[in-house]
């Protein structure tokens, strides 16, 4: 029988964990803590990026990734746990921002070795050693099973497989899924007068956990779907689901008429070009799951030009937040999660967009940001109060 205890044992000190300054990084943007976890040994290196823990200790997915430098993973973990902080906030969540990266030692190197996980979660014992500050969940390149294995060495992962289907765990990405199309249908009543999505073209950046759940929502829909993929196997699958879509190369995605943009692949895919291309193409709503679509995510410049151009954007933070909240809910109440995820993904989006209606020359993006601002906000607040210390704006610019 399969010993499911056995994972490989890495003695605490057998890794360096170092606390790094970062506050000449041009995405520091506060951050509170970073961490540097080192095994020299084997020679896999990780950072723990923690934005803030105003509302609570951080939450935010493990990211497995090849990185060219140091300098590149710690850019990326800093970009994304400053998000978290937002997404968490505006989804109602007593969690902080925070985010992991574990540099692959290859670009071939698919998903991380028992030994990477191992060595991850030993970090993340000792980063959580004096207080909690920090909790991973899944991200790319990483699993249900990557999860369950983290389990093993350290208590700080949510979203490991649950003890039964009525109870939240395992992969959040379906409930991510679930938030988009609410939030889509939501933005086509408002944008296209469109009761549902009957009819309705949307084209799709990416096929994996997320994009592929959308695309089934869509089609039950009778929406008119186009996408595309890096892999074929995302439309064998999509086929045997009966899931009926044209498919694109990567680049004519942005070029394919549609009505709605969904991009569920990679950050930054929303640059000035493409938005200008996507606009040609008949394009009146962007609403998606990637994270960090805008180029300038941390500026807001291409949610401004959408504005200008009249295409409504879906905030990625609030409309992606399903996933996040179903695992910062495990050990919950499934029926109950998912249907808190049904209702109140979409309606914080709807409160969103009334103000973005009422107020004729604000972005949604910024929108967006002042809304989840204000709520870590008053927490800082109240946490000064309540210590009696001076409050600091612990929040980049
Ligand atoms: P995934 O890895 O399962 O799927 C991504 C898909 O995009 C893959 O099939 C990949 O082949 C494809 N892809 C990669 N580069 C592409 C490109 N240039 N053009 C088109 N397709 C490309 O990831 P996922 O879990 O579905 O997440 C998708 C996005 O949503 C990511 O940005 C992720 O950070 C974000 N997100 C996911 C969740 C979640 O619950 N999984 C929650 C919030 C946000």
């Amino acid at each position: 029988m399969q010993n499911t205890k056995t994972s490989p044992h890495i003695k605490p000190e057998n890794i360096n964990i170092t606390e790094i300054s970062a506050a000449h990084h041009p995405q520091y943007m506060g951050h509170e803590k970073i961490y540097k976890i080192h095994a020299p040994k084997q020679n896999i290196t990780a950072f723990v990026g923690i934005h803030n823990t105003a509302l609570g200790p951080a939450l935010g997915g493990i990211r497995f990734k090849y990185y060219e430098d140091e300098n590149a993973a710690l850019t990326d973990v800093l970009r994304l746990s400053e998000a978290m902080t937002w997404k968490n906030a505006a989804g109602g969540l007593d969690h902080g921002g925070g985010k992991s990266v574990i540099m692959a030692p290859s670009v071939n190197l698919r998903r991380p070795t028992d030994e990477i996980l191992a060595i991850f979660a030993q970090g993340l014992n000792i980063v959580n050693n004096s207080q909690p500050v920090y909790f991973g969940a899944e991200d790319m390149n990483m699993d249900e099973t990557s999860m369950n294995k983290l389990l093993k060495t350290t208590k700080w992962i949510k979203g490991g497989t649950a003890p039964s289907p009525e109870i939240v765990g395992g992969t959040p990405s379906p409930l991510t899924a679930i938030g988009v199309f609410e939030c889509m249908k939501i933005a086509a009543r408002h944008k296209l007068g469109k009761e549902n999505l009957e009819g309705v073209r949307v084209s799709m950046q990416g096929l994996g956990n997320v994009g592929s759940a959308l695309a089934q929502y869509l089609h039950e829909q009778g929406a008119i779907l186009t996408g595309c993929d890096v892999f074929d196997s995302a439309f064998e699958d999509l086929r045997t689901k009966d899931v009926q879509i044209v498919r694109v190369s990567l680049d004519e995605i942005y070029d394919a008429p549609t009505d709605i943009f969904a991009p569920n692949a990679i950050g930054s895919t929303l640059t000035d070009t493409n938005i200008a291309r996507l606009k040609t193409a008949g394009v009146q709503i962007v609403c998606g799951a990637a994270n960090n679509q805008q180029q300038d995510q941390s500026g807001g410049h291409q949610s401004r030009l959408m504005h200008d151009l009249g295409i409504l954007y879906c905030p990625d933070y609030i409309v992606n937040a399903g996933g996040v909240i179903w695992v910062a809910k495990v050990g919950q109440d499934a029926k109950t999660v998912t249907q808190d995820i049904r209702t109140g993904v979409p309606r914080r989006f709807e409160e969103i967009l009334k103000i973005y209606e009422s107020a004729s020359d604000q972005d949604m993006a910024s929108i967006a940001a002042r809304y989840a601002r204000q709520r870590v906000e008053a927490a800082q607040s109240q946490n000064s109060q309540n210590t009696g210390t001076e409050t600091h704006n612990m929040i980049g610019a």
